[in-house]
């Protein structure tokens, strides 16, 4: 067992944009420490360079080491959850400028808490019935565009989506049973904006929520969609923001809050009981808050876009090869990764054969293959989730495999 003193001390280590898995490896390098168990090669589990976007099945992204230090720090004594996700929240809902914030077990959850909230407000008897409240059907409103695979979470809680086109529809569609209404931030278009939505929703005395799960960088979005009105926002904790990746944050309304609390664990029987938070995460989940928003957010790109250039430098001596900085456009995952394009003829090997080359590697290492404006596949390296000494390795192996098909 490796003493927490020690872990400590070899998270110090750590580079800013570091991991418990870099510390971990350089600790191994000194000769006077016993080897470092290695869980990923005793259960024969391959490791997973990630040069692309935060993924749930990539296991989202790597914790700071603020968080794994509040994770390791805290699991030595108990603590009443209650008094820790208030006291948490009081804390997050300063920090965000709110009324009330809590801790999550991500964005999905905050969904399902938020919709429950919404309909069972601080009635225990409905809290209880959940899913199956007799009488008619809670109405949740959407706008068409906007429907996508996470709006399932909304009908977990037995309510249905209604969906709209446009304010004066939407405007319509309100009755006795509309319980809330869910902007999905990062949909392609909009019917209705973000403003008229909350409007809306405000003069039908509506609870408006907001999902802007994968919505940071840039750092101000934490700030932004309270500021239009919206009475519940959420954030993943487990993308950008780097806490735990079962961990998010619901925020907002105070008495919204509190109802969501009162459908989640630790109370045992409501629609969020099987949706816990341990204790170490809720104290990880404020750490990555507090790292990330004292982060210099205009060292970090400069970073990012230095890592681009230290790739395209490399893979650029292959004839043909060219890298390209592109900035995704937002909201969800608005930062910079590489395009790679290459004349085929030149180099006779397809963007989808070089992502499967680098895919079935030990390290397996992940891109993403994209459309470009022509509709022509194109290799995209992402640079905001390698530790800072697998860029040098992403960029050796993406040039052999280039380079072997020359
Ligand atoms: C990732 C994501 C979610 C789910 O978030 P979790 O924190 O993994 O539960 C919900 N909505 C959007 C738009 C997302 O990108």
């Amino acid at each position: 067992m490796i003493s927490r003193r020690k872990l400590l001390k070899n998270l110090s280590a750590t580079p800013v944009i570091g991991s418990i898995l870099g510390s971990w490896a350089l600790s191994t390098k000194n000769e006077n420490k016993p080897k470092t168990r290695n869980l990923f090669e005793e259960l024969d589990v391959t490791p997973v360079i990630n040069a692309g976007v935060t993924m749930t099945f990539l296991s989202g992204s790597l914790m700071r080491p603020e968080v794994l230090e509040a994770i390791n720090s805290t699991a030595h004594d108990f603590a009443n959850m209650y008094e820790l996700q208030d006291k948490v929240g009081a804390k997050i809902a300063e920090m965000l400028h709110v009324e009330a914030a809590m801790v999550t077990s991500g964005a999905a959850c905050a969904m399902v808490l938020g919709t429950a909230a919404s309909i069972t407000g601080s009635d225990p008897e409905k809290r209880r019935l959940l899913p199956q409240l007799p009488g008619p059907q809670p109405e949740v409103i959407m706008q068409k565009s906007h429907r996508y695979v996470f709006d399932q979470a909304i009908t977990t809680t037995g309510a249905k989506i209604v969906e709209v086109e446009g304010p004066a529809a939407m405007e319509a569609a309100i009755n006795e049973n509309t319980k809330m209404t869910l902007f999905f931030n990062a949909a392609g278009e909009s019917s209705v904006s973000r403003e008229e939505f909350v409007a809306i929703s405000k003069r039908h005395n509506i609870p408006s929520f907001i999902d802007a799960a994968a919505d940071v960088p840039p750092v101000e979005n934490l700030f932004k969609y309270q500021k239009i009105g919206f009475d519940l926002i959420t954030f993943s904790g487990g993308k950008m923001i780097r806490g735990p990746q079962s961990a998010g944050l619901l925020f907002g309304r105070k008495d919204l809050i509190e109802a969501a609390k009162l459908n989640h664990s630790p109370h045992e029987a409501p629609i969020g009981r099987p949706m816990k938070v341990n204790k170490e995460e809720i104290f990880g989940m404020y750490a990555a808050l507090k790292a990330y928003l004292e982060l210099d957010h205009e060292k970090e790109w400069q970073e990012w876009l230095s890592r681009i250039d230290s790739i395209k430098t490399q893979i650029e001596s292959i004839d043909s090869v060219k890298g390209e900085t592109r900035v995704s456009p937002g909201p969800a995952n608005a930062f910079p990764s590489m395009l790679v394009s290459w004349d085929e003829e030149k180099v006779k090997i397809s963007p989808r054969q070089v992502q499967e080359a680098l895919k079935s590697e030990n390290p397996s290492i992940v891109t993403n293959v994209r459309r470009n404006d022509s509709g022509e596949d194109i290799l995209s390296v992402g640079v905001v989730l390698l530790k800072p000494e697998q860029v040098n390795y992403v960029a050796g192996r993406l040039k052999a495999v280039l380079r072997d098909s020359v």
